[in-house]
């Protein structure tokens, strides 16, 4: 199935989904870059990531429901988690990897919410939680993992919910790019 090249904020991407996910970061003032660097992996094969968030040091892939890229995305993290000096996805700059799942219904019946999933990676088949909050110092809205604490836009200390919990944030519903064709 191809993709559908879609035009937003300026910028074209290479399906809809991915403009979509433009659209909702914009939407949680997440600023970001599409497709601004690519990697030379360590198994030697090249990746171009979806999405870099500069304010917040977080690799975003954008995952339909039919992509298989899956294995290069680990790679990433795997490879960033090997260069890093920090050990742990909840800290303060640390790489963070993640994929971002298609948007799903909230609860069984309800039609019309769905919510944005993403879902952190360390390295193959080593996943974790990530929900999405507010730092209290800097007010930037940060992705955060597992059960950490530090804001990934300032560095500061916060009461973040535990891994899994819903914020606010979490559950807007997925914001989509205006439909042109
Ligand atoms: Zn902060």
């Amino acid at each position: 199935m191809k993709a559908i090249p879609t035009k937003y904020g300026g910028v074209d991407f290479r399906s809809r989904l991915e403009a979509d996910w433009a659209a909702h970061l914009d939407r949680l003032s997440i600023d970001w870059q599409y497709e601004v660097e690519g990697y030379q992996l360590s198994d030697g094969s090249w990746y171009l990531p979806d999405f870099y968030l500069p304010d917040i040091q977080v690799w975003l892939e954008v995952k339909g429901a039919h992509n298989q890229r899956v294995s290069k995305v680990e790679q990433l993290a795997a490879d960033l988690w090997a260069e890093s000096p920090v050990d742990l996805p909840t800290l303060y700059g640390a790489p963070m990897v993640l994929i971002a799942q298609p948007p799903q219904r909230v609860a069984p019946g309800v039609i019309d919410e769905w919510r944005a999933y993403v879902h952190g990676v360390r390295g193959p088949g080593k996943g974790y939680s990530v929900t999405i909050d507010q730092c209290a110092h800097c007010n930037k809205v940060v992705f955060v993992a597992l059960w950490g604490k530090d804001c990934r836009a300032c560095g500061k200390y916060n009461d973040f919910l535990m891994e899994g919990a819903w914020t606010e944030l979490a559950q807007l519903e997925f914001t989509r790019a205006p439909r042109t064709v």
